[in-house]
């Protein structure tokens, strides 16, 4: 059985604007004979000459671009997608290396955002294609922004809020949208057609609770699953943008790859639920901003605040047990506190958060996400 809210439960049981950095274009292959270039690809019944054509007026938009969203952006760009857009808030780390495929050593000791990084690696893989970086968090004030004249939205985030605000972003302006995580060897994969299929509110209605799904940072991962996922996803979005829905997956496939675990929980239009907040009633919560957590530097102390807008209770024991590999963890009943990246992350019973070591905002909910996990 899938388990969108806690991966390990799987395995366990189944055994502000946006800051446009550059463009990269070339007209050197516009308009070259697709037989050439794209040969395989239009050989392949499902594509074909008129798909190979769809492709390459397609715009996408790529949120996040780690180790999924790396994959997903390479295959798009060399499948010949018109454009992709590229939003991301982090930069390139060492321990990235091992799965984000189009980052170097090179990117790392330049500590490239990762969005420019990409821009560079993908403009030299396809020229042809429009490659847009955009270094921000995506948030419910840049998500519009964003998504203005796109075909199609790729989930290369990693944490719920950015997925349940693209769900949202997905049903106002009719844009489909795949989902992919991943964490230790276990990955899963779904595609949301808007009022077509099931959202993800329908199938998770409320954010799991802070902390309480392990991370890549808390619990580790291997390139073979990403890989894997973001496979999954770039067919998905080959499907839709040539127009092949019917083709679509129309279940959320879950893979754990380490203990040989294969499943797929099939999703139709039956799968929707009437009382979804989202797709249902038409409450946009997150698109509204309503649910997006605060952060705000803390006066004079060198340290960040991260609020809920909804509190939502959080449980220290399984949260100090996951974040034990990182270093020293101690927690009494009212607060946890933990160490990563230089930083003391203090966590309070209802989600808020502080971060001290840095005044940066966006540097502090990195750090939030990579070990609460959203
Ligand atoms: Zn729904």
């Amino acid at each position: 059985m899938c388990n969108l809210r806690d991966p390990g439960r799987h395995r366990a049981e189944t055994g502000e604007a946006a800051l446009v950095t550059g463009t990269a274009v070339s007209e050197r292959f516009e308009g070259s004979d697709l037989s050439d270039r794209y040969s395989r690809q239009v050989l392949f019944p499902g594509i074909g000459r008129q798909g190979q054509e769809r492709i390459r007026h397609s715009r996408v938009l790529l949120v996040g671009c780690g180790a999924l969203g790396s994959v997903i952006a390479e295959i798009l760009v060399r499948a010949g997608v018109g454009s992709i857009t590229i939003a991301d808030r982090d930069y390139v780390d060492e321990t990235n290396l091992q799965r984000q495929s189009l980052f170097t050593e090179e990117d790392w000791r330049a500590s490239l955002p990762k969005a420019v990084a990409a821009e560079r690696r993908l403009g030299a893989i396809n020229s042809a294609v429009r490659v847009h970086s955009v270094v921000t968090h995506v948030r419910a004030g840049t998500i519009e922004e964003l998504i203005a004249g796109q075909d199609l939205i790729l989930d290369g985030t990693d944490n719920f809020e950015t997925r349940y605000l693209l769900n949202d972003a997905s049903l106002r302006w009719n844009v489909p949208w795949v989902y992919g995580a991943c964490v230790g060897a276990y990955g899963m994969c779904v595609a949301f057609v808007p009022r077509r299929t099931p959202c993800l509110r329908c199938l998770l209605e409320l954010m799991p609770p802070p902390g309480s799904a392990p991370t890549c940072d808390t619990a580790g991962v291997i390139g073979p699953i990403v890989h894997l996922v973001a496979a999954m996803q770039s067919a998905e979005a080959l499907k839709l943008l040539t127009g092949r829905t019917d083709q679509l997956n129309r279940s959320l496939v879950c893979v754990d790859l380490w203990e040989n675990r294969y499943s797929a929980l099939g999703l139709d239009e039956r799968g929707r639920n009437p009382d979804c907040p989202a797709c249902g009633r038409g409450e946009l919560e997150f698109l509204e901003g309503r649910m997006e957590g605060q952060a705000e530097p803390m006066c004079g102390r060198n340290a960040v605040q991260i609020s809920r807008s909804v509190p939502r209770p959080v449980d220290f024991g399984p949260i100090a047990e996951r974040l034990a590999a990182q270093g020293p963890v101690t927690h009494n009943v009212y607060l946890l506190k933990a160490s990563f990246g230089g930083c003391e992350v203090v966590l309070f019973r209802d989600g808020r958060a502080i971060i001290r070591g840095t005044q940066d905002i966006e540097e502090a909910r990195g750090i939030y996400s990579k070990l609460i996990g959203d």
